[in-house]
């Protein structure tokens, strides 16, 4: 790694402001599909674009050109990590005092400056059309898509080839984007969308958590393996259970996600083949959604873990990332257990009757 210059910040500074910029431009230029969001407070619903998997497409077909026909690498994205680091902070403080001036000139808010400046002034502010919001998650997801692959291009110029471990962390990790993006409209109906304002809070985790510390795990599965440039593979069926654990959790999770999403927009749709169970016309018991009333959360915590055992248990370091999300995620369902039970009162006792465990069958 490098270390930060004038010389090497301005050039992140280039870089990291190419790369929002760009995205901001595709997103008005390029197609994508209309979807209306959820009713807002006052009935009417807003209509948006969602060019995420355009974007995404775009971003792989610009990256090959530059590699295949200009002899671009992404690996100055590793060895000037703390440059770009400190640039998208840059960017994430930008963007927070504009939302703040524009959104407190709105008059949309009564609250403190303070709590404007974190939490945000406004629910939907938008830009040229864009729906900020909804924008923020592609330098987010495309960011972090691009810093992993950087992993890969240092460890081909560093050792000359690919381990297997950091091929199945690519796929891992390149999929876990991918389902993303295919059901991007899933997003509509998430609590960021619908209530949280858009403050400093969700910007400083799109433009600086997401992309470069859920890539944390890249640094080591980059020499994971490798003594004097000759690759010690683990045994076959150690990457066969990584796949297993990958695939059957990463299932769970969007499985899970998208059969409640099904279910909120068209309640009569099939569940595993079968016409959906439901509580009090509300609450739905089939599917993913009777073994667990978290089970999303399980399932995406899977996900982050099979990343993390791709760089093996020489330290700890990568196993911060689903630990951190086990943390994250598990106040998150207490808040939202919390919420459901005064939302939806006895009934919500009686699905936790129905789907006893909450985030691991048998155990919790
Ligand atoms: P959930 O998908 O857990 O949704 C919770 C809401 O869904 C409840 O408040 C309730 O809302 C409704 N609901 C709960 N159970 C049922 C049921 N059985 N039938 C029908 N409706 C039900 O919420 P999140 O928005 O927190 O998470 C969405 C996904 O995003 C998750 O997979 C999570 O893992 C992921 N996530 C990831 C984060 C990250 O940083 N990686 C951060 C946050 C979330 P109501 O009925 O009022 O609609």
């Amino acid at each position: 790694m490098l270390p930060v210059t004038i010389e090497t910040l301005v050039s992140a500074g280039i870089w990291v402001s190419a790369f929002v910029v760009a995205l901001f431009v595709g997103a008005i230029v390029l197609p994508g599909f209309w979807r209306d969001g959820q009713p807002l407070r006052d009935g009417t619903r807003r209509r948006y674009k969602l060019s995420g998997l355009v974007l995404f497409a775009a971003t792989h077909l610009v990256i090959a050109v530059g590699v295949t026909f200009g002899g671009w690498s992404l690996a100055p994205l590793v060895t000037h990590f703390w440059s770009l680091f400190v640039a998208a902070n840059v960017w994430a403080f930008a963007i927070s005092l504009y939302l703040l001036v524009s959104g407190r000139r709105n008059r949309e808010s009564e609250r403190s400056v303070l709590a404007d400046a974190w939490l945000g002034a406004e629910l939907n502010p938008t830009l040229l059309g864009v729906d900020l919001k909804m924008f923020m998650y592609h330098p987010s997801l495309i960011g972090l898509a691009v810093m992993n692959a950087a992993f890969a291009f240092v460890q081909v110029e560093t050792y000359g080839a690919l381990s297997p471990e950091m091929i199945l962390y690519q796929a891992f990790t390149w999929a876990y984007l991918f389902t993303h993006y295919v059901k991007e409209r899933f997003m509509l109906s998430t609590w960021d969308i619908i209530a949280e304002r858009f403050g400093f809070m969700l910007v400083w985790g799109d433009l600086v958590y997401v992309p470069f510390l859920y890539s944390l795990v890249g640094w080591w599965v980059v020499d994971r393996g490798w003594v004097e440039d000759v690759h010690h593979p683990w045994p076959w069926w150690i990457y066969a259970g990584l796949i297993a654990l990958h695939v059957g959790c990463h299932a769970i999770f969007r499985g899970s996600n998208w059969q409640k999403d099904r279910f909120k927009s068209h309640p009569e749709a099939s569940i595993w083949g079968k016409k959906p169970e439901v509580l009090g016309g509300k609450l739905l018991v089939s599917g993913w959604w009777g073994i667990g009333r978290k089970i999303n959360y399980t399932g995406e915590i899977g996900v982050y873990l099979s990343w993390a055992l791709c760089a093996g248990f020489a330290t700890p370091w990568p196993y911060l990332l689903p630990l951190s999300l086990f943390v994250l995620l598990a106040q998150r369902a207490w808040r939202d257990d919390r919420r459901c039970r005064e939302k939806y009162g006895a009934l919500w006792t009686d699905y936790c009757k129905r789907a006893r465990f909450k985030m691991i069958p048998f155990l919790y």
